[in-house]
């Protein structure tokens, strides 16, 4: 049995800050073994109710190549049949050459004050984009609906993007366990409402919608899990932490993104500026190691689809 590692998200609170970056310093191990499958059901879920077989939510795949009997083919990447516990997932099958740079567009309530009383610019790392189309690199960007409310012209943009995925970050990036980084936490008769909602707004910006969600601060349990169950989701966690929230240069962000990163790998950036103020130089390198290893950035639904 494999020890969970905590990572390290994006939050909000000084206290948060502290802890993110003692984290910082914490090795990030590779946390399955290539044989165990890339769909990981977390110690809180295991039991004889949790799922035993591990679905392959892709829509541009043909179904018949990977998903296990009784699970319908996909319209949507990420999709799942709703009432049953979503599966989580750490990277797509260590075969091939691609691999996924995921963006978290973190909004908590904290953030947003800091941007009405000027205290912060921005929370929308343009570099990070202008980057990504400029070299025509696919991404997946992780949105929580406060973020997409507060830049709804930079949503737009990734919308129109087509090497861009979109997905779930929550809306207000709210903890969904109770010890989750300082994070204010949500009440668990609100989970499915915001998560759902989150995807509402989303929506209306069209592109490549997914069912792909992504919990602040990576915190989930059974009962998170079971509060997304009627949705029809898919859990993406990640196994590369870049670690780049309020990281100070950005050589160890590249590290990090780097060590331990495979064909199959789930890199876990973000794209909020002000709170992650490295990342759009830490890119460049990261890319240009990528190719190095001969590693290709693919939309998230390929890199799990793949197989
Ligand atoms: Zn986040």
């Amino acid at each position: 049995m494999h020890v969970k590692i905590p990572r390290v998200p994006l939050v909000a609170t000084l206290a948060a800050v502290v802890a993110a970056a003692a984290l910082l310093a914490v090795p990030i191990p590779l946390r399955a073994p290539a044989s165990a499958g890339f769909i990981r059901i977390p110690e809180a879920a295991r039991g004889p109710a949790a799922p035993t077989a591990p679905t392959t939510p892709n829509a541009t795949t043909p179904p018949a190549s990977a998903a296990p009997e009784g699970t319908p083919a996909a319209t949507v990447p990420g999709a799942t049949p709703p009432g049953t516990r979503a599966p989580v997932v750490d990277h797509g099958p260590r075969t091939g050459n691609k691999v996924a740079l995921t963006f978290d567009a973190d909004m908590t309530d904290a953030m947003r004050n800091q941007l009405r009383s000027g205290a912060v610019r921005s929370y929308a790392n343009l570099k990070i984009i202008d980057l990504l189309e400029r070299e025509r690199v696919p991404a997946t960007f992780f949105l929580t609906g406060k973020w997409v409310e507060q830049y709804p012209d930079v949503t737009r943009r990734l919308a129109g993007n087509p090497r861009f995925e979109l997905a779930n970050h929550t809306y207000g990036h709210l903890a969904f366990t109770p010890d989750c980084y300082g994070l204010p936490r949500i009440a668990e008769r609100e989970m499915t409402a915001d998560v759902a909602r989150t995807f509402d707004v989303v929506a209306a910006y069209g592109g490549r919608q997914t069912r792909y969600f992504r919990f602040p601060g990576l915190c989930h349990d059974r009962k998170a899990l079971a509060a997304l169950a009627p949705l029809g989701v898919t859990v993406v966690d990640g196994d590369v932490v870049s670690g780049d929230p309020f990281a100070k240069s950005w050589r160890p962000v590249v590290r990090a993104s780097l060590d331990g990163v495979r064909p199959g790998s789930v890199i876990i950036l973000h794209v909020t500026e002000a709170n992650a103020p490295m990342t759009d130089e830490a890119l460049p390198h990261i890319l240009a190691g990528l190719a190095e290893r001969g590693l290709e950035p693919a939309p998230l639904s390929e890199v799990l689809g793949l197989g």
